[in-house]
């Protein structure tokens, strides 16, 4: 089967078409600024990647670019929109209501806009995405992955806040989660490479991209991660602030004279990293450049950063009572080899027995840790579209 993965922004939508049978993408690409002047990138397998400027007025034009992209006599893969027996949506934000995947109906899209409230950034984008899918092709079967599902499995003391009760039963207030589709496919990948059945694991998954999230993976459920209502809560990300006292959101309001919503605007887009480094980057690249170059700003902001993962770690084998694997994906965790050192400080009492040249891996899958440790550390790199076309073949099937 050929599967047509989207993952839809506000302003952009990153595609690739998948071929289920072989698991290879066969094309990928990126649309940006939908909404104007915008400019689309397109790669097909084994080619070169081009980018090109191109008016996009809605996600209804950016969806039938790409469709033209993928049927593009030179840069194209396939010949036939009839190629495309379904599409897989990423969705992120899918409440109580979705502990699993869906085949997209008009009562999941009713459901899905439920949630609107509780990622209004996210959901309502994902939504204009799949009904213009719907609209440019109609007839292909549509499959929803929501982010938050696989952490359905918690158990309330883990996703319960400690506020009144009643806001939990009037506006489900509660711990939802995040890279949901990340910390289902790296555990299920740790407990294959290993040999071992995930449901005899313990395993404390750290997705450390520009969004971070720790995950605890107990039996090959998820029993603990670290985001929250919303992905603002949990580790220091790249702009995100992750966990502090709340009652700074007022105090800083209150200071700056600016709104709630303003302090919480720069607690998602100013802080985390690119704020403990005083604004000198976002980037976990710049950052271990600059740190090596002496600059105090950088030290700072990522040992603030592993400092916190290192706590989250220590929490989870609290959460699990014990761990058997700790695994490191997404951008940072899967290529910054001086980011998973400067974690390495606070797990080595677990026995994690990290091997400084096997640290040094980029984006393949390796085990860091010595033979024989009692607690294995790996890097597992993620593949959130893979598992997106998995879940849609898996339902439409
Ligand atoms: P993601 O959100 O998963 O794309 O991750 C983005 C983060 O991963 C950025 O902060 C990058 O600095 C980091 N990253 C990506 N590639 C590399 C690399 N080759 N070396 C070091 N860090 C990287």
């Amino acid at each position: 089967m050929k599967v047509l993965v989207i993952n839809c922004g506000s302003s952009s939508l990153k595609y690739q078409l998948i071929d289920s049978d072989t698991e290879g993408v066969l094309a990928k690409g990126l649309c940006e600024r939908i909404g104007g002047e915008g400019e689309i990138t397109h790669q097909p397998e084994g080619g070169e990647k081009k980018k090109e400027a191109a008016s996009m007025p809605d996600h209804k034009v950016a969806i039938q670019l790409v469709l033209n992209k993928l049927l593009d006599k030179e840069v194209g893969v396939i010949s036939d929109l009839k190629e495309i027996d379904a599409v897989g949506h990423r969705i992120v934000h899918g409440g109580e209501k979705f502990a699993s995947s869906v085949v997209i109906d008009d009562e999941v899209l009713a459901e899905v806009e439920s949630c609107n409230d509780l990622a209004p950034l996210h959901n309502p984008a994902n939504l204009i995405g799949i009904r213009a899918c719907m609209a440019v092709m109609p007839g292909v079967p549509m499959v929803g992955v929501f982010d938050t599902a696989f952490h359905q499995t918690m158990p309330s003391k883990a996703y319960l806040y400690g506020i009144p009760y009643e806001y939990y039963e009037k506006y489900k207030v509660r711990r939802y989660g995040f890279h949901g589709t990340s910390h289902d496919f790296v555990s299920k990948r740790v407990a294959e490479i290993l040999g071992k059945d995930v449901k005899d694991l313990k395993i404390i998954v750290c997705h450390l991209g520009n969004g971070a999230s720790v995950s605890a993976v107990m039996n090959g459920v998820s029993i603990d991660t670290s985001m929250g209502l919303t992905p603002l809560e949990g580790l220091m990300m790249g702009t995100r602030s992750g966990d502090l006292d709340p009652a700074v959101v007022t105090f800083l309001a209150e200071k700056e004279g600016i709104s709630a919503d303003e302090v919480v605007n720069i607690l998602n887009k100013k802080s985390g990293v690119l704020g403990l480094s005083d604004g000198l980057s976002n980037d976990f690249r710049d950052l271990q450049l600059a740190r090596a170059e002496g600059n105090e700003m950088a030290i700072q902001a990522l040992e603030g950063y592993a400092y916190r993962v290192g706590k989250y770690i220590g929490s989870y084998v609290a959460a699990m009572n014990g761990v058997d694997v700790i695994a490191f994906t997404a951008g940072a965790g899967e290529n910054n080899d001086c980011v998973r050192e400067l974690i390495g400080q606070y797990i080595g009492y677990l026995g994690t027995n990290i091997d400084p040249e096997k640290n040094k891996v980029r984006g393949e899958e390796r085990i860091l840790s010595d033979e024989g440790s009692k607690v294995i550390t790996m890097v597992v790199p993620t593949n959130e579209e893979l598992a997106i076309a998995r879940e849609t073949v898996r339902l439409v099937k």
